[in-house]
């Protein structure tokens, strides 16, 4: 990152440095001068010979007129007034045996001492002010014709580039928690990009954080060259504190964290927002490259202006960003409220659920079922993961950027979820959408050589180097994703909220819908029971009225006629069956179930009694391999269910000896039941002529039949329908598997 991003500051058992504000040096592109109050020279550097033709020691105690001109003492007086680190430019010219020299003076004042900073003027160096405006002023019509953040961003770093000529200039973005990352670059095109890397917060320890807020620029024209001492009258002398000055000498790991990276110079400017320091622009170079004063102080100024720009584009760019997660939210919800299954919903690619929070991959859990969507951790591994979040997080919705430090398994799956956001729809049912960050892998060859990574110091004590430094960064930067930012937790939340409405409104619907149906059932029920019921009276009249004609005026009539009234007589005996097939079932629908625990064998015992005494010539094998269970069921209605199945297992039969089996099983023993099949599974199994697949519904339909009314010995498609009102009253189900020619099998549960 920028030159002190890396420095011994971060290392706590380092004992060996100064602190990053006092190192006692300064770079050597110019001269530093501390006095006192009295304006009399109190420490200075090492390099005044070469400067100003003057040994540091003839300057040490004297006072500041053995060096300046009374109008340029005077501005620095003026210092004395200002505020600590208020800066000061101003020109300077000093009398030396070659002639007279020409400098920048930089003047500010600390706790206890001013400090002049002389920088060497190079008469190619001077900026016009008409140079300056041309300078700035197209920079400036150009960012602020930007419309978004990163096209705003990415112009700084071009502009940058122009203004320094370096070879590469990066922005970086701090996030929340510190962290940093490169989010425009500019640079010569050989070079290999670093837009997009990320770095750990501890990169840029707090004491460098708060020198960026104080001192808008640093520069460092030359890593390599050798930082000049400050040298004080007293050995046993304050070290001047230079937070402000612009100086101050590099710390030696940050050199060699640059050199590692190629870098001979560079120019960092904080980028403040709202008093904090929301970035840097950071602008390297390959050699050592020098800047003059007015020209790092244009772009100082132009830094300024872009964080003040920043304000709006971030707030705008962070609200578009806010605005859109918000109307894809609303189109979402609408798109779930209208589906039928709104799970089936979710899991569309339109809009999207996983665009909602900005994810990569997502999971919705139902009970036990898991549908995947993008990039995410196999069904298994995120099954485990529920388990865990069920062990050990207690909030509905649950958020982390860093999976596997929490939940170490997730180490197998960190490409896919190093970040986890988590809501629970519903406890109770065991709903669950979740929402996978990948890890933000970074790559970095900056680390240098490993054996330079630590300098242990003839005590034994190790400081941190770059090395060091990196594998702390890596260790950190690993298995973590981008956080998640609070507009998606927010609409996350919201989702929750409107799927928990949909559900609950959808509940309310199909309650409302069944008590309609309910009370629709009960007036058909006693509709088909009044009318059933009053049918059956002309009918009977009909009947009679026909005996009476065929016994009494059989001689009035011809042979025809005779047929007729036959025919007339088996219709109404018909009809009656089928009315009375339909009352019993409109009968059902009223009945209340009168559950006790019943023997099944002594119920079977009476169903075949009163089947052989019906049907004595049947010729029926019948097979009970196990005894049958005693359940809690009523007793006259499984009769009902288990004579129709029976009869039917002798009627629908070609075979010369009906084969039946009638058992229980448990459900596990099946390999093809219907869902939510729980209980005890009776069968009753011939060997019959079989049913097509495709009449495995119908069959169990009022009056379906799949045969002639001669064939198989007729009936009125009302047994089953029947048997499946019993069954269902019973909160069981009954289905059939079958093998056309050879015989079916008739399952039916009875809850319990
Ligand atoms: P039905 O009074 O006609 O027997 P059901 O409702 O009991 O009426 O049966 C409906 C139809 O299902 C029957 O007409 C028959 O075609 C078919 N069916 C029922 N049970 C069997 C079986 N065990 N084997 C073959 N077909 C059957």
């Amino acid at each position: 990152m920028s030159p002190e991003d890396i420095t011994t500051q971060t290392n706590s058992d380092n004992s060996h440095d100064q602190p990053i504000h006092l190192p006692g040096s300064i770079q050597p592109y110019g001269v530093l001068i501390a006095l006192n109050a009295e304006l009399e020279i109190w420490q200075v550097s090492n390099n005044t010979t070469i400067y100003l033709d003057k040994q540091p020691q003839d300057l040490l105690g004297q006072p500041l007129s053995c060096l300046l001109a009374t109008q340029q003492i005077a501005v620095i007086q003026q210092c004395l007034e200002k505020k600590i680190g208020s800066v000061t430019t101003f020109k300077v010219s000093i009398t030396t045996i070659d002639g007279e020299r020409y400098f920048d003076g930089i003047v500010h004042r600390t706790s206890n001492a001013v400090i002049l900073e002389l920088e060497p003027k190079n008469s190619d160096d001077e900026v016009s002010f008409l140079g300056f405006h041309g300078l700035v002023s197209e920079a400036i019509a150009n960012l602020q014709n930007t419309t978004n953040l990163d096209e705003f961003l990415h112009l700084v770093a071009t502009e940058y580039r122009k203004i320094t000529a370096f070879d590469r200039v990066m922005v970086y973005r701090f996030a929340e928690d510190g962290a940093g990352s490169v989010v425009a670059e500019a640079k010569r095109e050989d070079l290999s990009p670093l837009l997009g890397l990320h770095f750990p917060a501890t990169d840029i320890p707090t004491p460098v954080r708060q020198l960026y807020t104080q001192c808008l620029h640093r520069f460092i024209p030359d890593l390599t060259a050798q930082a000049v001492q400050l040298i004080a009258q007293d050995a046993n002398n304050t070290p001047v504190d230079l937070s402000w000055s612009g100086l101050r000498s590099v710390d030696p790991c940050c050199i060699t964290y640059h050199q590692n990276m190629g870098v001979a110079a560079i120019l960092v400017i904080a980028l403040i927002k709202n008093q904090q320091l929301w970035g840097l622009i950071s602008a390297h170079h390959q050699t050592p490259q020098h800047l003059s004063y007015e020209l790092r102080k244009i772009c100082e100024f132009l830094g300024q202006i872009v964080s003040s720009e920043l304000g709006h584009k971030v707030i705008h760019s962070e609200l578009d960003y806010e605005v859109r997660l918000k109307s894809l939210q609303s189109e979402f919800v609408e798109l779930i409220s209208q589906a039928d299954n709104f799970i089936d919903a979710l899991i569309k690619p339109q809009p999207s659920l996983l665009a909602l929070v900005s994810a990569t991959g997502a999971a919705v859990c139902l009970d036990h079922e898991i549908t995947l969507v993008g990039a995410t951790p196999n069904k298994e591994q995120v099954r485990e993961l529920i388990t865990w979040v069920d062990n050990h997080v207690s909030e509905r919705l649950f958020s982390t950027d860093s999976l596997p430090k929490l939940y170490p398994e997730a180490i197998n799956f960190k490409n896919t979820a190093s970040g986890l956001l988590l809501l629970r729809i519903s406890q109770i049912q065991r709903y669950y959408i979740l929402w996978f960050r990948p890890e933000v892998l970074q790559t970095i060859n900056w680390a240098g050589n490993p054996n330079t990574s630590r300098q242990t110091h003839i005590d034994g004590s190790v400081s941190l180097c770059p090395r060091t430094s990196f594998e702390k960064w890596q260790e950190i930067v690993q298995l973590t994703a981008l956080p998640w930012k609070q507009c998606e937790i927010d609409n996350a939340l919201a989702l929750k909220n409107a799927i928990i409405g949909i559900v609950l409104s959808k509940a309310e619907e199909l309650a409302k819908i069944n008590q309609e149906l309910e009370r629709s059932n009960r007036e058909l029920a006693s509709f088909a029971y009044a009318a059933s019921h009053d049918l059956k009276e002309p009918l009977r009249g009909i009947y009679n009225f026909s005996t009476i004609l065929i016994e009494d005026y059989a001689q009035l009539l011809d042979e025809d006629g005779i047929d007729y009234l036959q025919t007339v007589l088996s219709l109404s005996v018909r009809m009656e069956s089928l009315i009375n097939s339909l009352l019993r079932l409109s009968q059902l629908g009223q009945t209340e179930l009168h559950r006790q625990p019943t023997d099944l064998n002594e119920l079977l015992n009476q169903v075949l009694d009163v089947i052989n005494a019906s049907r004595q010539q049947a010729q029926i094998h019948l097979l009970i391999p196990r005894p049958l269970p005693t359940i809690a069921c009523d007793a006259v209605l499984v009769n009902e269910v288990f004579t129709n199945l029976i009869i039917n297992a002798w009627k629908y039969n070609d075979k010369t000896a009906a084969l039946i089996e009638i058992g229980s099983i448990n459900p596990q023993e099946l390999s093809n039941i219907p869902k939510n099949t729980s209980f005890t599974v009776f069968y009753v199994k011939d060997n019959g002529i079989g049913i097509q697949a495709h009449h495995y519904q119908t069959i169990f339909r009022l009056f379906k039949r799949l045969h002639s009314q001669e064939k198989y010995g007729g009936g009125t498609g009302a047994g089953l329908a029947i048997s499946k009102k019993i069954v269902e009253l019973h909160g069981g189900q009954i289905w059939v598997e079958s093998s056309v020619g050879k015989g079916s099998t008739f399952y039916f549960t009875l809850g319990q």
